[in-house]
């Protein structure tokens, strides 16, 4: 029993939203930092436990906790062992601000997390705190070292790539990964519900990056049958790569290995779709699993076969706050 959809695409890879919530005001996403509505309170440990259960029986074998910031959370180091102590997950990452990097990096790595996305769009410290209003950049880059001192293997730095914000920073990220096996992924500027005018004014292709590196003799990495959305760049100089993720691009949905589960217990099928499914009634009591399974089984073949954002048409998705990016 795998899941698949009705396109030919199978997914192993899920990303897994812990909370909304989250301690940064990052321009594109919660400008006016999170604020808690009344409604339901995000799974808690035993649903969470359910819903990795459920997939990895599933054949989901990469989980990536996400959010809102998954480590606010009290109960991640516990929410982490209990994925990455599944046995038929063979991976645990985590997409994060950084804020908490530096002093739980070593607590994170023993707690089986082996993946490490780390956010980060400006190397320089004002612009970094005008886009998240943290001055924390010197401190998240502190973090990354700490986390290569502790054993990680794979760290990568997202970079939201921003017209007239850090679209002149390439360089800098360029000579970051030059002595570290750091991969820099630029992510296109993405249009929510909530950021239209944000979205206009600032987005800008990726493209210019790509001519750019292969000018100076980046070489594009053949894809893995399970990597990530980016197109990885590598140079016979540099320790380090560099990724683009361009949802913009056409067929950027043909090879989608992704699902996403949000904090409130809703199966989305893509990051830019309509109403997520709601599972959460499945996820209340351990003997519920194999009805779980056959609803998930169920709902991923309906899977669309492309978002509709080259139209205008971002979904129901307000901010990427809510289902994890
Ligand atoms: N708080 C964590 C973080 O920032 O890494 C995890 C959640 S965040 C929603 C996941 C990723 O989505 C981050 O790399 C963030 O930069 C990216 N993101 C958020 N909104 C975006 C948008 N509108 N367009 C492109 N990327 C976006
Ligand atoms: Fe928070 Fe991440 Fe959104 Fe920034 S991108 S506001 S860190 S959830």
């Amino acid at each position: 029993m795998h899941l698949s959809d009705g396109f030919g695409r199978s997914f192993k890879y899920l990303r897994l939203s812990v909370t909304e919530a989250c301690n940064f005001r990052c321009s594109y996403c919660l400008p006016d930092g999170y604020r808690k509505c009344a409604g339901p309170e995000p799974l808690n440990l035993d649903e969470i436990r359910r819903i990795a259960t459920a997939f990895s029986e599933l054949g989901i074998h990469k989980i990536r906790l996400t959010g809102g910031e998954p480590t606010i959370r009290r109960d991640f180091d516990a929410i982490a062992t209990a994925i990455a102590t599944l046995p038929l997950v063979k991976k645990l990452a985590l997409t994060t601000n950084g804020y908490r990097l530096a002093t739980r990096a070593q607590t994170w790595f023993d707690a089986g997390v082996r993946g490490l996305n780390v956010s980060l769009d400006s190397l320089d410290p004002a612009r970094f705190q005008q886009i998240t209003g943290h001055d924390r950049c010197n401190e998240i880059l502190r973090g990354i070292d700490a986390a290569f001192e502790t054993g990680f293997e794979q760290v990568k730095i997202n970079a939201v790539y921003m017209k007239g914000i850090n679209d002149h920073e390439v360089d800098a990220y360029l000579r970051l990964v030059q002595h570290q096996p750091l991969s820099v992924r630029f992510i296109e500027l993405m249009e929510t519900g909530d950021h239209a005018a944000f979205f206009r004014k600032h987005h800008i292709s990726s493209e210019s990056i790509a001519d750019k590196l292969l000018q100076e003799g980046w070489t594009p990495k053949l894809k893995a049958a399970d990597a990530g959305p980016a197109n990885e760049y590598l140079h016979p100089d540099y320790q380090g790569s560099i990724g683009l993720i361009a949802p913009y691009a056409k067929d950027f949905c043909k090879s989608c290995n992704r699902l996403r589960f949000s904090s409130l217990g809703k199966l989305h099928l893509c990051l830019f779709g309509e109403f997520g499914v709601p599972m959460r009634a499945l996820l209340q009591s351990d003997d519920q699993l194999e009805e779980l399974k056959a609803r998930l089984l169920v709902a991923v073949k309906g899977k669309a076969s492309s978002h509709h954002l080259a139209t205008g048409n971002s979904g129901q998705t307000s901010n990427l706050s809510a289902i994890g990016g």
